[in-house]
Formats: C-alpha cells, sequence, structure tokens
C-alpha cells in the first residue's frame, strides 16, 4: 500500500474508533472526540502493531509499557473538562499519544517521562508530527515539574499507590487532577478537583495501569 492510501484507511478505522468506541459509550465532549479523530494513533505504536492501532485495547509500546486503551484516554481527558487556556502536566508520557491528544486541546503541556529511550522517542516524534507546545522531560513524574508549577491540570497515566503529595502541591487552584490509584492488579481513577486549597476527591471507574515507578531524579 503507498503512503496517502494508507494514510485515507487509518484515517477511516480513527473515525470509526471514535464513533463505535467513544460516542457510542458516552464520550460526549466534542472537542475531545474530534482531537481523537484527528491524532493519528498508528504513528505511536509499535511497527508491528500499527494495523491494530484503532482497536478496542492497550498496546505495547516497549520497555514493559503500554499506550492506553482509546476509551480511557476519552474517559480521563473528558473527566478533566479541558479549556483552551490550561497548562497541563502530564506524568508518564509513554508513547506520547495522550501528550499528543493534550497539545491539540490545550495551551501547553510539560510531559514526564522516566524512561530516557521512550523520552527521547516521544519527542522527536510530537515533533516531527509539529507539537510545538509540548515539553517532554526525562524524570520523575511523582515529584511533577514544580519549575513550571501551578498547573491547570495534571493526568497521571501509571498506577500510584497513593496520590503523590507533590503532584498536589502544583495544583492551581479550581485545577483538576486525574490519577489511578489502587494496588499494581486493579486501579480506581480518582479525579480531584482544588477548590479552596482543598483536595476533593471523586471515585471513577476502575482500571489498570502500569505502575508509576520510583524515581531517578530529574536529569534533563
Ligand atoms: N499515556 C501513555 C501511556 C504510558 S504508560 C501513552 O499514551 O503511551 C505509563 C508510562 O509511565 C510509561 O511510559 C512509564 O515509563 C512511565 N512512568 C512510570 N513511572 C514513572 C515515573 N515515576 N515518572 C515518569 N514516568 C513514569
Amino acid at each position: 500500500m503507498n503512503l496517502s492510501a494508507e494514510a485515507a484507511l487509518f484515517s477511516i478505522l480513527r473515525l470509526r474508533m471514535v464513533e463505535a468506541q467513544l460516542r457510542e459509550r458516552g464520550i460526549k465532549d466534542e472537542r475531545v472526540l474530534s482531537a481523537m479523530s484527528r491524532v493519528p494513533r498508528h504513528e505511536f505504536t509499535l511497527q508491528g502493531y500499527r494495523n491494530q492501532a484503532y482497536e478496542d485495547h492497550p498496546l505495547p509500546i516497549g520497555e514493559g509499557q503500554t499506550i492506553s486503551q482509546p476509551y480511557i484516554v476519552a474517559l480521563m481527558l473528558e473527566a478533566l473538562t479541558l479549556a483552551s487556556s490550561d497548562k497541563v502536566l502530564e506524568v508518564g508520557t509513554g508513547s506520547g499519544y495522550v501528550t499528543a491528544l493534550l497539545a491539540e486541546l490545550v495551551a501547553q503541556v510539560v510531559s514526564l517521562e522516566r524512561h530516557a529511550v521512550l523520552a527521547d522517542e516521544a519527542r522527536e516524534l510530537l515533533a516531527r508530527l509539529g507539537y510545538a507546545n509540548a515539553k517532554v522531560i526525562k524524570g520523575d513524574g511523582g515529584e511533577g515539574f514544580p519549575a513550571a508549577a501551578p498547573y491547570d491540570v495534571i493526568i497521571v497515566s501509571a498506577a500510584a499507590a497513593e496520590v503523590p503529595r507533590a503532584l498536589l502541591a502544583q495544583l492551581a487552584e479550581a485545577g483538576r487532577m486525574i490519577i489511578p490509584v489502587g494496588p499494581a492488579d486493579s486501579q480506581q481513577l480518582q479525579l480531584i478537583q482544588m477548590r479552596n486549597g482543598q483536595p476533593q476527591t471523586t471515585l471513577r471507574e476502575t482500571c489498570r495501569f502500569v505502575p508509576l515507578l520510583p524515581g531517578v531524579g530529574l536529569t534533563s
């Protein structure tokens, strides 16, 4: 298949994903649906998994990590009620897929990834795709990134035993954070809203993410 035929096929599969996996299951945020119909998810998978990029499950991205199921991504982004002026901190860049979606939806994205190889690959891919408002930094997400704090939104794509204090401290007033909390085999998404300096937690769906690993220190 030549490149433009492949791109056309992927774009059909992507629209089908948005309708069947997202809209039909209750995702309503038109900005989220529209971003997910634009971002080329097949660019973020390993070469051998490109043809599964729009299927209804997570996929391996190397280094023992995974790119989340599209529905979980949509659900998290919708819960965060993103505004186009928001500054967002992402923990767990992985492939950079969610980073790209965020870059489409908000003003500024800072994304932390502890794995140097994944951080480098995601940074290169996001640059190639033209996402100039996303910055990928190799570092420990559990510490956040105080230099650019506070954040209107924090999204954590790895499972934490408890909500890291450093992240709460970097959440702006009226800010929103979503994070999977619990043991390795099953977690619950927590939506945390900062009101009058107090975090208010709403329990959401159960889920299963790879673990948020202990830090290795900020290097670049
Ligand atoms: N949203 C990503 C999914 C990433 S999977 C995507 O769309 O591809 C979770 C990622 O969190 C992995 O890449 C893993 O290396 C990273 N991670 C785990 N612990 C971390 C930590 N303490 N700090 C930063 N990243 C971490």
